[in-house]
């Protein structure tokens, strides 16, 4: 029978089983607060999701009605965090070499009412921060690192990502690179402009269920898939509320996370690699990403989702922002281009995909 590769359904978890039964304590909590702490130099909170963590950091050092520098090419969730802690997001345009803004294009939106800028590293791929910290200091911004997509990567100057800025947040979201399903911390590393509550509340149950259950409905589905089934079932898991999308994960800034969730992105935290590559996903630019994904699918993968189909994704959500799209053209066109390659495949099960994504690669002009 013919392998199907998939992108996302929990593949990355190893034992779906285990997970579902593995068992938590306040103790694990503990750990990972003090590991955090340890490793990013702060004070530490344990949150939800990173979306909640984000909006945490915003509140602790910005004002309601400042405006944030966002990269202009990220998840819906960062928006959504910006807009929670009352603030106003500016999104900068981004480089096609690493989907990161850069110093030129954040020259092009920084204003007097700037007061923050996040710094995502996007799919792993490191921001020259040395720049961006004389960018900062020039303005008088204040760095938040979201290392939703970069947990143990090291800048170009050898600095681990988390270490540099006012604040540092984490996701332990699904295909994160701490994945844990769900869940967040911040890590305040400067001491705080406004006081902040810890999240305190216990997860909901509904949520608790679905994050227990995750990996092993992602395990069916990839099977069921072989017959034809997979997506059928993904659609009644979807739903019965079985089955949550990352972006419809609710921001919530007084739940904490599970204690067996902070026990997997504890050990997730140990295990990272400590190297300049590590990236969560490959991109790729193609020249007709439809003619692509068909091929990959004729070829076994199934690359439903890929980071991002819009400048600020998923699409659903696309419409709320009023992205200005003529202020970002670099990050609307690799919106319309670019394909992911997961990193928890081994290079054997990736070659052929790497040979179809090779005939339809773009090109890069240089100017
Ligand atoms: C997913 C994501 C977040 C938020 O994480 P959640 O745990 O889903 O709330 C923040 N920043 C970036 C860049 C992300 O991709």
């Amino acid at each position: 029978m013919k392998k199907h590769y998939f992108l996302g359904l929990a593949v990355g978890v190893k034992h779906p089983f285990k997970q579902l039964f593995l068992h938590g304590t306040a103790k694990d909590s503990e750990e990972l607060t003090k590991y955090l702490d340890k490793r990013y130099s702060g004070e530490v909170m344990l949150c939800k999701n990173g979306r909640s963590a984000l909006t945490l950091a915003l509140k602790a050092y910005f004002n309601q009605g400042d405006t944030i520098i966002v990269n202009g090419f990220t998840c819906y969730a960062v928006y959504e965090a910006v807009k929670a802690a009352g603030m106003k997001p500016v999104f900068a345009d981004i480089s096609r070499e690493n989907l990161n803004f850069t110093t030129e294009t954040l020259e092009k939106v920084v204003s007097d009412d700037a007061a923050g800028i996040i710094v995502q590293n996007t799919l792993g791929n490191p921001v020259d921060m040395v720049a961006i910290e004389r960018f900062a200091g020039k303005h008088g911004l204040v760095i938040i690192e979201d290392l939703a997509h970069s947990a143990g990567l090291e800048y170009p100057d050898g600095r681990e990502a988390g270490t540099v800025g006012a604040a540092t947040i984490l996701s332990f979201g699904k295909e994160k690179s701490v994945d844990a399903i769900s869940g967040g911390a911040v890590i305040f590393r400067h001491p705080k402009r406004h006081e902040i509550k810890a999240p305190t509340k216990l997860p909901k149950i509904s949520d608790y269920l679905r994050e227990r259950w995750y990996p092993v409905f992602g395990l069916w589905c990839r099977r069921l898939t072989r017959i034809g089934l997979g997506g059928v079932l993904m659609r009644v898991l979807l739903a019965v509320h079985f089955v949550e999308r990352s972006a419809d994960n609710r921001l919530d800034i007084t739940r904490r996370p599970a204690h067996f969730e902070a026990k997997i992105a504890l050990s997730e935290l140990k295990n990272l690699r400590k190297s300049g590559s590590r990236r969560v996903r490959e991109f790729y630019l193609v020249d007709d990403r439809r003619a692509t994904l068909d091929e990959l699918q004729e070829a076994g993968y199934f690359f439903g989702g890929f980071w991002y189909e819009r400048p600020v994704s998923p699409k659903r959500y696309y419409k709320k922002v009023h992205f200005d799209e003529a202020a970002c053209p670099t990050a609307v066109k690799v919106s319309q281009q670019i394909i992911n390659l997961p990193t928890y495949y081994n290079e054997s099960d990736l070659a052929l995909a790497r040979i179809i994504i090779k005939k339809h690669l773009i090109e890069e002009e240089h100017d």
